[in-house]
């Protein structure tokens, strides 16, 4: 089975991160790549503490059609301690953005990358000196700074006083309470390597979880014996064969920060729990085009240790997109689901 891995690398220059080379990376402020219709500030606010979400990362993955001849897919998220809730992903927002060859942002050729790496490519849109967001609002004083919210400005104050109303533009630090550490995020097309031994394994457990999905196994302790053979070979820990597998899967690469697999199945850290399971179940179609949705790529743990946030905490992100990648203006929302290795709480 044929995956592409996704792995951080510190840019010598982030620059070469910008919106003008298309990257896919993470932290540091979001590369947009359609400058008119950004998300507006409400989409990117948590609905439960109303706090302006966190850019987490981006993968720039086009499609074969020309609407889809650029199209990034985004990661956002709450770092409020409080609004992380295990196996529920409501303080994430997954964006998908695409534009055609011939599109009134960015030239048709690709960027040229001899010499030093050329400014982003801007819109009309103003963007947040903080996150990078749309900014509906500019410093009151000095009006040549801009802040999606009054919570952004707040946190910026500190770094601006001393340069509001100062001519020419001072660069400003990322505030690492608002912006991850910025990396890029290098694909790697990697033939997993594994016998024929370890696809069966896999293929038993992809059969397994689509019988439990479709709730034909019921009650594990109702299997019989060979059933669970079939399953599992001779362990019959469900989830421990879930984790040994995602171990074994991962062992070889072990800095994987990302799984990409358009149309196939997330690797999983733990049986599927019943919350994520239902989450399956129900996946809501495409708000655009009405179609399914089906798996692109999962977020690993691994990411986790480039952070710095000790509030934040994951098994497995798991992101679906509309399978047709339909046509779109601006930005639209697709769907994550998030696996901790944590047992749910049984109420
Ligand atoms: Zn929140
Ligand atoms: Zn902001
Ligand atoms: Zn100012
Ligand atoms: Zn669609």
């Amino acid at each position: 089975m044929e995956i592409d891995l996704g792995f951080a690398e510190k840019s010598d220059d982030a620059a070469w991160l910008s919106n003008r080379y298309f990257p896919s990376k993470l932290g540091g402020q979001p590369a947009w790549l359609e400058l008119d219709l950004l998300p507006s500030t409400s989409q990117m606010q948590c609905s439960k503490c109303q706090a302006p979400k966190s850019f987490l990362a981006q993968l720039y993955a086009p499609f074969e059609d020309d609407f889809n001849f650029h199209r990034s897919i985004y990661v956002f998220l709450c770092r409020n301690p409080d609004c992380q809730g295990a196996q529920s992903a409501g303080n994430f927002t997954v964006l998908r953005s695409q534009l055609p060859r011939k599109n009134k942002f960015f030239a048709e050729e690709e960027p040229s990358d001899v010499g030093g790496p050329l400014p982003s490519v801007t819109g009309p849109k103003k963007l947040c000196a903080a996150c990078g967001c749309h900014a509906p609002h500019a410093c009151s004083k000095c009006k040549a700074i801009h802040y999606c919210s009054s919570e952004h400005q707040r946190a910026h104050w500190p770094q601006h006083k001393p340069n509001c109303g100062a001519s020419g533009g001072s660069t400003a630090k990322p505030l690492p309470q608002i912006v991850f550490p910025e990396f890029e995020i290098v694909m790697d097309s990697n033939p997993i390597k594994s016998g024929e031994e370890d696809k069966d394994d896999e293929a038993r457990l992809a059969e397994f979880q689509e019988l439990e999905a479709s709730g034909k196994t019921g009650d594990l302790s109702n299997v019989s014996g060979a059933e669970m053979d079939k399953y599992f070979g001779n362990n019959t820990a469900a989830d421990d064969k879930t984790f040994r597998q995602f171990k074994k899967q991962t062992a070889a690469e072990p800095d994987q920060i990302v799984r990409y697999k358009r149309g196939g199945q997330p690797l999983w850290i733990t049986n599927v729990a019943t919350t994520v399971e239902d989450q399956l179940k129900e996946l809501p179609n495409c708000a655009v085009c009405g179609g399914a949705r089906q798996f692109e790529f999962q977020i690993m743990p691994q990411l986790l240790t480039l952070l710095e946030d000790e509030n934040l905490d994951w098994g497995v992100l798991a992101v679906y997109t509309c399978a047709k990648s339909c046509p779109i203006e601006g930005y639209v929302e697709e769907l994550l689901i998030k696996q901790d290795i944590a047992a749910e709480e049984q109420s």
